[in-house]
């Protein structure tokens, strides 16, 4: 029968764990691509993705593996493996029956190697551990093998031990997929139900989408239903990744491959909803559609308010292949006309920002990055803001929630002081501990996610000496007591400034915020007072001197060229500055107070 020769399954993993390596090898092994068009890590196509070395959007591709008993088809789908993601990672999963673990042998399991391996089993797939590095001098198989079985609590004895770079026991790998991970099942002549676990534009076929048929036959011609939109569209093709787009005449039940059909935006094929038939549509979609959620929020202004439509246009041309990305209207007196956008975390934010600058050319700044505070007023009724400016004035307010994260953070052990230390400072609240194994820790916190997205991660690694790994998941809201925290420029609020902090940070950020901007506003013509202030009270104060007539002249003396260069900075630099009110304010000063404890 058909389906007992097929596999579809994915490959999940700690970062840098070997994970598109071992793609890389598993394609080129099955020979899905000739040697002259194999390019490292074909999967990760993005040219941000390349350079960050991360996964940002998952992938397939179909590899033919010929065996005595025939060609099995082995349907590899590639998922992002950074936390921000999660949500697209377990969409890749259910379009699976087995996952294949990698592990780095000389790093053993992470918080992430766990993380992904319980979404997988959450999701009951079959797994197979495979051990990768092993050419390492450093490998410690025996020790990893058992940290598997301890850990996670699955058989590792048999498990494909592996370098995916020099290409070693590659066959191991396709073999334990083909005896572990089960074919998949499913009537081919029932009523068509298929799950999208990716889309994307393409400016020819319009929006391609991924999926995995679970009953059911999807054909060219047929007209099928988008079950959480309930859009209707007719398929106009149907195909496998090879990983070019092949044309075919049908995807059959346990098949995975794309189909399109003239939609134009991302967002009425969404990842996670169902495809079924219109003219015979499905009593109930597939399980688990959830919309991906913007948990952090940040303004985006051109630095040229010229740049204003252009920027919209960018933004527009994003969200048709991002549909987790989201932004709305937003002024501000300071920055003038701009966007606040939602984002699934700090990198999907960097992506988005390295993404407008680089592929469109226009200069941004970005503000703060926020999270999303419940506000309940007085009134009764409760506010969801994004934008500090938005918050209702102190005597409007009951009091305020913040939202939480559960951080699983593993760690050698002489850093759990260390580690604890951070936590704590980051107002973290202990759950518990245990041992991976005698020399390292899983340590649990509840954090505020406003404390992870404020470059915790950085200083996890800086403390650590890079050996911490860090995991994390929503875990609802807390109550804070939060204010908002202004800063003022020559007696104006600048609203770009703003933020929302606890108030017992307030004022140690306050002034430390004051003694930054003092640093990165340049010297101007007149004194500048930089004020923090939380309502009407001034907490803190800085003066940025005003530039001494002499200083000015020195400037106008020697050398020409030297002159000539400093006039060019200067205007490289202008690039990146801000008129607010009198004052010039270069864009890292948006950013600096991120960093600021
Ligand atoms: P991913 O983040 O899990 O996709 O990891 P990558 O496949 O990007 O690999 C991370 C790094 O480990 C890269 O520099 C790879 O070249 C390297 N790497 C992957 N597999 C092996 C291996 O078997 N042996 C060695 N020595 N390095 C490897
Ligand atoms: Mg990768």
């Amino acid at each position: 029968e058909r389906q007992k020769k097929i596999r579809n399954f994915s490959i999940v993993a700690h970062i840098d764990h070997g994970k598109s390596t071992l793609a890389d090898r598993l394609i080129e092994y099955t020979g899905a691509l000739s040697s002259r068009e194999m390019d490292a890590q074909v999967l990760d196509s993005m040219e941000l993705e390349q350079e960050r070395g991360i996964t940002i959007k998952s992938k397939a591709v179909r590899l033919i593996y010929r065996r005595e008993d025939g060609d099995y088809v082995l349907n590899l789908i590639d998922t992002p493996g950074h936390v921000d993601f999660n949500y697209e990672v377990s969409r890749s999963l259910q379009a699976c029956e087995g996952a294949i673990l990698v592990v780095d042998a000389t790093q053993g399991v992470q918080a992430q190697t766990l993380a992904n391996c319980y979404l997988a089993l959450d999701n009951n797939l079959e797994i197979l551990p495979v051990i990768n590095k092993i050419d390492l001098p450093s490998a410690r198989i025996d020790d990893v093998v058992k940290e598997i079985e301890d850990v996670i609590g699955i058989e590792a004895a048999d498990a494909p031990k592996i370098s995916a770079k020099t290409g070693l026991n590659i066959q191991d790998v396709l073999e334990g997929v083909i005896a572990h991970i089960p074919s998949p099942q499913g009537d081919e002549n029932g009523t068509l139900r298929a799950l999208i676990f990716d889309s994307y534009y393409d400016s020819y076929k319009g929006v391609v989408s991924f999926v995995r048929v679970k009953e059911g036959t999807i054909r060219p011609g047929m007209k099928v239903k988008f079950m959480a939109t309930g859009k209707e569209h007719e398929v106009t093709e149907v195909g496998v990744f090879t990983p070019e787009l092949l044309p075919g005449e049908a995807l059959m039940a346990g098949d995975v491959g794309y189909i399109t059909g003239s939609i134009k935006n991302v967002r009425d094929a969404r990842v996670g909803d169902t495809v079924t038939s219109a003219v015979h549509p499905a009593l109930e979609p597939l399980p688990g559609y959830k919309k991906a959620i913007p948990m952090v929020f940040s303004g985006i202004y051109p630095v040229d308010g010229a740049d204003y439509e252009e920027l919209k246009e960018a933004l527009e041309k994003l969200q048709i292949n991002d549909a987790a990305l989201s932004f709305e209207y937003e002024t501000s007196v300071a920055l003038g006309f701009g966007f606040r956008c939602g984002f699934l975390g700090l990198l999907h934010m960097e992506i988005i920002q390295e993404r407008i600058e680089r592929e469109f050319n226009i200069p941004i700044i970005t503000t703060a990055p926020s999270v999303i505070y419940n506000v309940f007023r007085t009134d009764g009724e409760m506010v969801q803001i994004t934008n500090p400016t938005n918050l209702p004035s102190p005597t409007e307010i009951d009091y305020m929630e913040e939202p939480i994260v559960k951080a699983s953070i593993i760690t050698p052990s002489e850093y759990v002081g260390a580690v604890m230390d951070l936590c704590q400072t980051r107002r973290g609240t202990y759950i518990n501990m245990d041992y991976v194994e005698q020399t390292r820790a899983v340590i649990h916190y509840i954090i505020p996610l406003n404390e992870i997205i404020y470059d915790f991660f950085d200083t996890l690694k800086s403390r650590t000496r890079g050996y911490a790994s860090l995991d994390y998941e929503l875990a609802g809201y807390q109550t804070t007591k939060l204010v908002k925290l202004d800063l003022l420029l020559n007696g104006e609020v600048v609203d770009a400034l703003s933020m929302i902090v606890p108030e017992e940070r307030a004022y140690v950020k306050g002034r430390n915020i004051a003694e930054k901007l003092k640093e990165v506003i340049p010297r101007h013509m007149f004194e500048i007072p930089i004020q923090a202030a939380v309502g009407s009270k001034i907490i803190a104060r800085e003066t940025v001197k005003a530039l001494r007539k002499d200083v000015l002249a020195k400037c106008y003396g020697g050398d020409i060229s030297r002159k000539k260069k400093l006039l060019e900075k200067q205007k490289e630099g202008k690039k990146r500055m801000r008129q607010v009110g009198s004052v010039e304010v270069p864009q890292e000063a948006f950013m600096s107070i991120l960093k600021v404890e």
